[in-house]
C-alpha cells in the first residue's frame, strides 16, 4: 500500500475542537505542557461542516488559528487540522484548508452489495476461520463464516464510500500529503471486535490508508458527560479492539501507526482508566477526539469574569431553554437531556457566576451543584453565542484571564493528565 509522506500523528494524539476559533494557544498549550512533562501528544483541530455552519466559520480559518498557535508556542512537533466527519456531501470545502479527514461513512452501513463482493471478502478471510487466537486475549475471536458473511454485508458498502471519498480527497490533495480517519461511531449498534477484522481487511483491499479508525463501541458516548455503561465491558472490548488492530496491521498491510480512535471522548472519566492500561500494555496508541468541552469552559470562564460575561451566558442558557428542540435536533443521537432536570431561567437569573460555573463545569467528584442536563444543554447552545456575533467574541477576548487558563487545564488535567502521563 502506498503511504503518502505525512508527518506522523503518533501514538498518542487528541481531537480538539474550537467552535469560535479563540482558544487555539490555551489548547496548545495544554500539549506544550504535557511534552514538558515528557509524553507527547499530537494535536489535532477538528472541526465538522455542522460546526463551521452553525458558527458560520470555514475550514480555512481553522487552518489560520492552529498555524498560529503552534507559531506562537514554538510547537515543533507534528500537527493536523482535521475535517472532521465528512462525507462526499461537503468534503470539497475542506481539501485545501485540511490535513486529516475523517471519513464519516456510517450513513452507507448496511446499505446492500453485490453477493460477488460478499463471498470476495469471506473468502479473503477463510485461513481465520474458527476461533482466532489473538496476542493478549484470553478468549479466542469467534470467527464463523456466518459472522463473517454477515459483517461484510452489513460493512461492506461504508467501506467501499471510504475508499471512494478516500480517492476523491487523495486526487483534490495531489501531492500535498493527509491522513486519513475512518468513522462509523455515530449510529445505535455498536461494532464487535470480528466486526472491525471484517471492516479493517476490507478497507486494506481498497487500498485506503486509514491510520485510525472510529468504531461505535459499547455503551453511551454523549457529549461532554461521562460514559454510560460499564467500565469492565468496555475495556474487554477495548482490548480486543487494539488486538484487531495489530493483527489488521501485520496481515493486510495497514499503515504500522494504525490505530482506535475514541470518539465524543470528551469527560469519559469512567474509562479512561481502561484505555490507559489497555495503551500500556499493548504498547499501541490511541487518539481521543474531544470537541464541545473546550466551548464550555469558554462559558464558564466568561461566567466567572464578571457582569458582562455573567450576562452573556445567562443569555445563552435562555435561549437554549426557549429554542429547546432547534438546538438539540442536531445532537439528539449523542445527548440525553432531562427536560425536567433543568433550572428554570427564574432561578439561574439569581445565580452568581461561580454558581452558574459550578453547575456547568464537570466536576465528578463531589459536587453537588454539577447539573449533567445543563451541562449538555449548554453544550449545543453555542449557537447562540455565534448569534451574537461580535459582543460574544469581544466578551470572550476580554476575558481571556478567566478562559484561557480554565481551557487550557480541562484539557490538560482532565484529559490529557488520565490518559497519557505519568505511571
Ligand atoms: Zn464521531
Amino acid at each position: 500500500m502506498t503511504t503518502r509522506k505525512s508527518a506522523a500523528l503518533g501514538r498518542y494524539s487528541i481531537g480538539m475542537g474550537d467552535r469560535f476559533g479563540l482558544q487555539g494557544v490555551a489548547q496548545a498549550r495544554a500539549v506544550q505542557q504535557a511534552e514538558q512533562e515528557g509524553v507527547i501528544v499530537t494535536p489535532v483541530w477538528n472541526k465538522s461542516n455542522r460546526e463551521h455552519q452553525l458558527v458560520g466559520t470555514l475550514p480555512a480559518d481553522v487552518r489560520i488559528e492552529a498555524d498560529a498557535a503552534v507559531q506562537t508556542l514554538g510547537w515543533t512537533h507534528p500537527y493536523f487540522v482535521d475535517a472532521d466527519h465528512i462525507g462526499f456531501k461537503n468534503v470539497g470545502g475542506f481539501i485545501d484548508a485540511c490535513d486529516f479527514f475523517t471519513l464519516d461513512v456510517a450513513d452507507a452501513i448496511g446499505h446492500t452489495v453485490p453477493a460477488e463482493m460478499v463471498n470476495a471478502l469471506v473468502k479473503h478471510l477463510s485461513p481465520y476461520v474458527g476461533n482466532l487466537q489473538l496476542p493478549g486475549l484470553d478468549e479466542p475471536l469467534p470467527l464463523d463464516t456466518a459472522t463473517l458473511q454477515s459483517s461484510a454485508h452489513q460493512y461492506l458498502a461504508a467501506v467501499q464510500e471510504a475508499a471512494r471519498l478516500y480517492h476523491h480527497i487523495a486526487k483534490g490533495r495531489g501531492a500535498r500529503p493527509f491522513l486519513v480517519e475512518v468513522s462509523m461511531d455515530e449510529v445505535n449498534q455498536p461494532q464487535s471486535p470480528a466486526d472491525l477484522l471484517v471492516i479493517l481487511a476490507a478497507l486494506a483491499a481498497e487500498k485506503v490508508p486509514v491510520r485510525t479508525i472510529a468504531p461505535r463501541f459499547t455503551g453511551a458516548f454523549h457529549k461532554g458527560v461521562d460514559y454510560i455503561g460499564d467500565p469492565a465491558q468496555f475495556e474487554r472490548e477495548f482490548d480486543a479492539d487494539a488486538a484487531v488492530v495489530a493483527f489488521a496491521v501485520r496481515k493486510f498491510g495497514l499503515p504500522p501507526d494504525l490505530k482506535l480512535s475514541v470518539h465524543s471522548g470528551s469527560d469519559k472519566f469512567a474509562i479512561y482508566p481502561a484505555i490507559r492500561r489497555v495503551t500500556r500494555r499493548r504498547e499501541c496508541g490511541v487518539h481521543l477526539k474531544t470537541a464541545g468541552t473546550t466551548w464550555l469552559e469558554e462559558a464558564a470562564g466568561l461566567a466567572e469574569s464578571g457582569d458582562e460575561g455573567l450576562a452573556i451566558v445567562k443569555e445563552i442558557y435562555a435561549q437554549s431553554l426557549a429554542r429547546f428542540d432547534e438546538f438539540c435536533a442536531p445532537y439528539a443521537a449523542v445527548i440525553a437531556i432531562e427536560r425536567t432536570h433543568l433550572p428554570a431561567m427564574e432561578t439561574v437569573a439569581n445565580w452568581e457566576g461561580w454558581r452558574f460555573a459550578k453547575a456547568l463545569r464537570h466536576n465528578h467528584t463531589n459536587c453537588l451543584e454539577f447539573n449533567p442536563h445543563l451541562r449538555q444543554l449548554l453544550h449545543v447552545g453555542y449557537k447562540a453565542a455565534a448569534e451574537m456575533g461580535p459582543r460574544y467574541r469581544n466578551a470572550v477576548t476580554a476575558a481571556e484571564a478567566f478562559v484561557g487558563p480554565a481551557v487550557t487545564r480541562n484539557l490538560l488535567e482532565r484529559h490529557i493528565r488520565p490518559l497519557f502521563l505519568g505511571e
